[in-house]
């Protein structure tokens, strides 16, 4: 759009009183304008690069819309985004030729934040000012920078919808904005005429400008013109040989695909020819947006067709769980002309996204064998989006290879392994690979099904996330070995490994088998329908008890899981098995042979069973609990106050 020699004031004489509206902020943009005017003191270059930006993505609609055959008016005008600096009146504007806005869009689009999260985004902001004045242009309030330098700004647009009229918005970034009837001979477009502040009139300095530019929006894929001159370089790098780029281009690209101020922790850049044509330039980014509050939508491929963006944050280009994956995907055979919806159902581009998936997670697998801490930050950070790919079957094996875990042979919870590394030092004998879950590592290493594998020092991963429960199983195998649940595992297979070291059969209790299947029975009658069934246990070790569940290959875990889906669902009916070797069930076996309806044995086999409800975390009714605990809490100290009076010492 031609600027003229004074429109600030031109407008406001030319138009009458009666055609100017008023309309106010929404609350969130005055809170988050507030900040920007009055607390952030770095950092104010960035506005220019999102202004540029948007100037990039009103171009990118405008192209996209002419290339479909839709009518766009000037439709002779270039694709180009014209910056002019006025050093003497200090004054910076930014325009482009691109999709420009109604006037209904103007107010849609300026004045209103229709994105989720945005007030705890503003929250944040206002807290930590100096660090998070990048996150501005991430969170689609980039246009809002503006007034970090601008004490008022003057936007002229108009729609590429044929017969729309220019609108000029005003606004000094306080509480309201106004709009009113643009220039009759206003071309199609938008113009950012920013007025700026006394504390930022280095903005109006031609140079100061130029390297803003350069520092920010050199691959902006548009012409940008500074004072008439074009000032970056249009290269696509993705179509480049690899020998072609610079490690410093590569990072310097990714700042501004992914509108990153941090380095990528790894990229991919890869071109097929034959059978499908492609280029592509993948990275990783060193921060999780999602952790930081963003949705699940902030998907980061954008997609090109021969050079030109068809869609930014392209949903349908990458499975959804690498969506933390920013980059660019080209290809000169995919038609132009087609919308987004015949896009998603392309053949074409599903051959694409098929090859594309399988190189990445190969290239993620070199990097952990090749560099595994830098690996281990994408898992820290990405990892459990990642997870989500176990549905993906056709690269169920590749997805598998960059699985990571804690084990209990980790020294500690931040020490984590492969399933490759598993399977080299399994036990030859082992029937599979084991894992189990839990809350947390302290409740995994007390967890007393693990008895059996601890004492044959048998590796067992450690899952603390419970979509570990469905990621493992829908693994079904890796490296043709079963994942199995500790919980689920076949004990006789696992007694065929001999035990590490020796375990000091001498202390423990001798108890014969017959004797003991007796007090399992009459426990059984004690606890009645509690429990489906109490039987002597193989696995045990060190505990005297433990619940098991009574539907063969449903782990402990995924019943807590089904039983959080379903409020009404009764706890699962377990099988409670007792350890004879144990001196608790030894003592008790004794309680029973001298009465077999001992009203001690009664209580303590209700409390041995409540704390094994508690470990196993289905206790439904603490008061139950809480009470019996102190009726025997109150019989023990009689008990040893008895003694003493018998005793004396
Ligand atoms: P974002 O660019 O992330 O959407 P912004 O705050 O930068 O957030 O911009 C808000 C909206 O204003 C844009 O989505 C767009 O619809 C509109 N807009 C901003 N600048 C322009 C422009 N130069 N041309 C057309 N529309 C624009
Ligand atoms: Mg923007």
């Amino acid at each position: 759009m031609s600027d003229k020699e004074n429109p600030k004031t031109e407008n406001k004489q030319t138009q009458s009183k009666s055609k100017s509206e008023k309309f106010e902020f929404q609350a969130e943009i005055r809170q988050l304008l507030d900040i920007l005017t009055h607390s952030l003191y770095t950092h104010h270059d960035i506005f220019i690069r999102e202004l540029i930006s948007n100037a990039a993505d009103a171009l990118d609609k405008a192209r996209f819309k002419s290339m479909k055959d839709e009518d766009i008016q000037d439709k002779e005008l270039n694709y180009t985004i014209n910056i002019e600096t006025d050093d003497k009146n200090k004054i910076l504007t930014i325009s482009d030729t691109g999709i420009g806005m109604t006037k209904q869009e103007l107010i849609d689009n300026i004045g209103t934040i229709a994105r989720s999260g945005t007030s705890d985004f503003i929250k944040t902001l206002a807290k930590d000012k100096k660090d998070n004045v990048n996150l501005i242009g991430k969170f689609g309030v980039g246009f809002y920078s503006v007034f970090m330098a601008g004490e008022r700004v003057e936007l002229t647009t108009k729609s590429a919808i044929p017969g729309e009229p220019a609108y000029l918005w005003t606004s000094d970034g306080s509480g309201s904005f106004e709009i009113i009837p643009g220039p009759k001979n206003a071309k199609r477009g938008t113009s950012v005429k920013v007025f700026l502040r006394k504390d930022d009139e280095e903005f109006a300095e031609e140079n100061n400008v130029k390297s803003t530019i350069q520092k920010y929006s050199n691959f902006v894929p548009y012409p940008i013109h500074l004072n008439r001159e074009q000032v970056n370089k249009l290269s696509a790098i993705w179509r480049e040989p690899r020998s072609a780029v610079k490690e410093e281009q590569y990072k310097e690209f990714f700042k501004f695909i992914a509108n990153e101020t941090e380095e990528p922790l790894t990229h991919m850049h890869l071109s097929a020819d034959v059978p499908i044509q492609f280029h592509s330039l993948l990275y990783v980014p060193k921060s999780n947006r999602e952790l930081m509050g963003f949705g699940k939508d902030d998907f980061g491929i954008s997609l090109f067709v021969r050079r030109v963006l068809v869609e930014g944050h392209a949903t349908d280009v990458l499975p959804g769980y690498l969506r933390f994956v920013r980059g660019v995907i080209d290809s000169d055979d995919l038609p132009l002309n087609i919308s987004r919806e015949a896009l998603q159902h392309n053949p074409y581009l599903s051959k694409i996204e098929k090859v594309i998936v399988g190189k990445f997670l190969g290239h993620l697998k070199t990097l952990l064998d090749k560099d595994f801490e830098t690996y281990k930050k994408i898992w820290e950070q990405h990892g459990r989006i990642l997870k989500e790919g176990y549905t993906d079957y056709a690269h169920k094996d590749k997805l598998a290879d960059v699985l990571l875990f804690n084990s209990s042979k980790s020294k500690d919870k931040d020490e984590l392994i492969s399933l490759s590394t598993y399977v080299d030092r399994m036990h030859e004998k082992q029937e599979g690979i084991y894992f189990l879950s839990g809350p947390s590592r302290e409740a995994l290493e007390t967890n007393p099904n693990l008895e059996m594998f601890r004492v044959r020092d048998i590796e067992v991963l450690y899952c603390y996330d419970p979509i570990d429960e469905f990621v493992l199983p829908g693994l079904i195998e890796y490296k043709d070995k079963k994942l199995i649940s500790a919980d689920q595992a076949d004990v006789s297979k696992l007694k065929e490994i001999p035990v590490k070291g020796d375990e000091k059969k001498e202390d423990k209790p001798q108890v014969d088998k017959q004797d003991a299947d007796k007090l399992a029975r009459r426990i059984k009658d004690i606890l009645g329908d509690k429990v489906e069934d109490v039987r002597l246990s193989e696995r045990l070790v060190d505990s005297p008890a433990i619940l098991v569940g009574a539907q063969p290959g449903i782990s402990s875990q995924m019943e807590k899981i089904m039983q959080m889906m379903d409020k009404d669902a009764k706890p699962p009916k377990r099988v409670m098995e007792i350890n004879k070797e144990h001196p608790l069930i030894a003592d008790m076996l004794q309680l029973y042979q001298k009465d077999t309806q001992s009203p001690v044995l009664e209580r303590i086999t209700n409390r041995l069973y409540d704390s094994l409800l508690l470990l196993d975390g289905f206790l439904t009714d603490p008061h139950e609990m809480a009470l019996g605990q102190q009726t025997l809490l109150t019989e023990y100290t009689k008990m040893i106050l008895q003694e003493k009076d018998k005793t004396p010492e």
